[in-house]
């Protein structure tokens, strides 16, 4: 199959790679049967402050199959970024979300609750119509921009800084917000920070495992932190899975977390329970203090 990512984005040594001809023949026929009979979910991470309050959540896809269960996106979103699938898979995560979303302001969002980050692939970002397909969906859901996170990475960016940066600065019109995603871990120079509207950046879980004050991985986790200030963006950190991971990430100056430590992903319905039962236990705290 034709690589559509470009040349730059050729990998050898990726793991997820290794799957035979077979098995991603395999995938593909799945991928477009799920899109068909919806087998696709979405999960929602919280993101919290230091307070705990929850700000908002990452948005994550889940493939219910019907013989193998809860599939993870690990397993073939990369298959689906190279057949091209995940143009239509993220245009459908995209509607989905906008309208989860206006369901849960139907029913009430607490005053703490801030956005909704949506992962955009590469190829998705890529598309043409990109910018005029996230507007309609604002525009057909009611969704003000201001509620919606667009979470990008690294690798997407190496031969597209002029391209991408206008694509954001269309959407930050209309008050979307762009997360780089996995900070750290891909291939392109520090540079596009400097180039790229950029609000927020994502420390990848690679630098938070682990993370002890002092450590020689506090000390690149204090410079991504001194950088993301200077360049005003606000940092959260991925894959808080331990107290002493948070108060090490606090200490260096970082007060935005999501990980297991807070809550694995949910769905949508426990999601909503969790962000209800996280106020009224706030208030109540409040109440008797
Ligand atoms: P990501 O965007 O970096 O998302 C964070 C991943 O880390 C999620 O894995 C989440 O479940 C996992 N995670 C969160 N907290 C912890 C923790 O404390 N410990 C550990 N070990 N893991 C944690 P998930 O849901 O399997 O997604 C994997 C990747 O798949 C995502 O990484 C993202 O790159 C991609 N992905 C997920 N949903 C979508 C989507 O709708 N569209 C696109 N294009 N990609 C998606
Ligand atoms: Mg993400
Ligand atoms: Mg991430
Ligand atoms: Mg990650």
């Amino acid at each position: 199959r034709v690589k559509t990512l470009g040349r730059n984005s050729f990998q050898f040594f990726d793991p997820e790679m290794q799957s035979s001809a077979q098995e991603r023949l395999e995938v593909e026929k799945g991928l477009h049967q799920a899109l068909n009979n919806h087998e696709f979910e979405l999960w929602f991470q919280p993101q919290v402050n230091s307070a705990d309050q929850i700000l908002g959540a990452e948005v994550l896809l889940r493939w219910r199959h019907p013989d193998k269960g809860i599939i993870l996106p690990g397993c073939f979103i990369h298959i689906a970024e190279e057949s091209g699938q995940i143009v239509e898979i993220g245009n459908w995560v995209l509607l989905q979300a906008l309208q989860q979303l206006a369901a849960w302001r139907e029913q009430g969002l607490p005053e703490s609750f801030k956005r909704l980050a949506i992962n955009i692939s590469p190829l998705q970002f890529m598309q043409v119509d990109f910018v005029d397909r996230v507007l309609e969906m604002l525009d057909q859901t009611g969704i003000p921009g201001l509620q919606i996170e667009l979470e990008i990475t690294e690798n997407m960016l190496l031969n597209n800084f002029e391209i991408a940066s206008n694509k954001m600065k269309l959407l930050k019109q209309r008050g979307i917000s762009f997360a780089i995603d996995d900070f750290g871990t891909g291939y392109s120079s520090l540079r596009y920070l400097h180039y790229l509207p950029l609000d927020i950046l994502k420390i990848d879980r690679s630098f938070v495992t682990g993370l002890r004050p002092s450590s020689e991985l506090a000390a690149i986790v204090e410079v991504i932190i001194a950088t993301a200030d200077r360049l005003n963006l606000t940092v959260i950190a991925e894959g808080v899975e331990t107290l002493n991971e948070r108060s090490a990430l606090m200490e260096l100056g970082c007060n935005c977390f999501q990980g297991y430590l807070f809550s694995k992903p949910l769905d949508a319905k426990q999601f909503y329970q969790k962000l209800c039962a996280s106020v009224e236990s706030q208030l109540s705290e409040l109440n008797n203090s």
